[in-house]
Order: C-alpha cells, then sequence, then structure tokens
C-alpha cells in the first residue's frame, strides 16, 4: 500500500486545488481503495519518486457547533483512512471558530497531521503563518496551491518517513 494523505479543512481553503495538483501527473482516480464512496474523492500521483495516494473531502461546514457537527463525517472517515492528515487553512482569512474545531479533534487524534497554510501567494510569508500557531499543531507549512508555490516541498517533508 502507498501512503495515503487526507486533505481536510473547511469548504474553500483550496483542498481540490491541491487535490488536482498532486494527482495531475497520473490523473487516475482509484478504482481499488477500501472504503471507497462518492463522499470522498480519491487519486494516485507521484512525487520526488514516491507515490501515495490522496484523499479529497468536501469540506467541514464552520456554521455547527461542537466538533461531532463541525466535522462532517466523509472528513472523520477520510482521516481514518490515513497515514498523513494535511490540515488545510486558509491565509487570507485567517483562522476562525471552524478550524479551532477541527484542531481540536486532530490534536488528539494518532494520526500524522500537518498545518499547511494555503493562499499564500502575494502575502509576506512571516505574517501569513503567525495566527496559525494558535492550532497547537506544529510549524504551519506555507503553500499556494493554485500557483504549485512549496507543494513539492510539503509533499517530501511529509513523505519522508514512508
Ligand atoms: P476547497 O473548497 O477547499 O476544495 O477549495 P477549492 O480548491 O475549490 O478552492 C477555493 C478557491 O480558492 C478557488 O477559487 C481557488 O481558485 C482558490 N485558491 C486555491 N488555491 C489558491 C492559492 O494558492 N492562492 C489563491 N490566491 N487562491 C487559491
Ligand atoms: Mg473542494
Amino acid at each position: 500500500m502507498t501512503p495515503v494523505i487526507a486533505l481536510v479543512g473547511r469548504p474553500n481553503v483550496g483542498k481540490s486545488t491541491l487535490f488536482n495538483r498532486l494527482t495531475r501527473s497520473r490523473d487516475a482516480l482509484v478504482a481499488d481503495f477500501p472504503g471507497l464512496t462518492r463522499d470522498r474523492k480519491y487519486g494516485n500521483g507521484m512525487l520526488g519518486g514516491k507515490a501515495y495516494t490522496v484523499i479529497d473531502t468536501g469540506g467541514i461546514s464552520g456554521d455547527e457547533e461542537g466538533i461531532n457537527a463541525a466535522m462532517a463525517e466523509q472528513s472523520l472517515a477520510a482521516i481514518d483512512e490515513a497515514d498523513i492528515v494535511l490540515f488545510m487553512v486558509d491565509a487570507r482569512t485567517g483562522l476562525n471558530v471552524a478550524d479551532e474545531a477541527i484542531a481540536n479533534h486532530l490534536r488528539v487524534n494518532q494520526k500524522k497531521t500537518w498545518v499547511v497554510v494555503n493562499k499564500t501567494d502575494g502575502l509576506e510569508e512571516h505574517s501569513a503563518m503567525a495566527d496559525f500557531w494558535k492550532l497547537g499543531l506544529g510549524d504551519p507549512f506555507p503553500i499556494a496551491a493554485a500557483h504549485g508555490r512549496n507543494v513539492s516541498s510539503l509533499i517530501d517533508i511529509v513523505l519522508e518517513p514512508f
């Protein structure tokens, strides 16, 4: 089995943009992944000589209260299926309540989790990152999925143990 990377986070943070970038080289949607459902999208990719599977999720609504309501079931399932969780947040909007609810879940989860700060294009990196340290999930990692900025470095780092 190749390592499985789940993309989770609020709607509109750029999960599908990153998914498309990570899977475009092979453009192969996974047909034989256990537990495959229509609510999650699975793709294969390869970067830095390492193959992986990536799961896109529809996102978690920011309107609800409490972790059970806030975490859409598909996101919880994707986290269960994954070896690595990329928790995506938006540098343009900053932190919000939904991000904090997701972080509370991820902090108690056993899965290796990375905070990925997207849409850093045109922003000063250091100040763009400052807010996201508060999530308590380690060093936030800046990317711009739409432009590919830092995406291969991110994947190199997260796949390092595999
Ligand atoms: P999702 O709902 O989390 O899957 O988010 P999408 O991938 O659909 O992206 C939401 C919006 O953010 C789209 O309009 C994207 O073009 C935009 N977006 C995604 N990545 C970037 C980025 O790196 N920089 C900027 N400026 N916009 C981005
Ligand atoms: Mg999407």
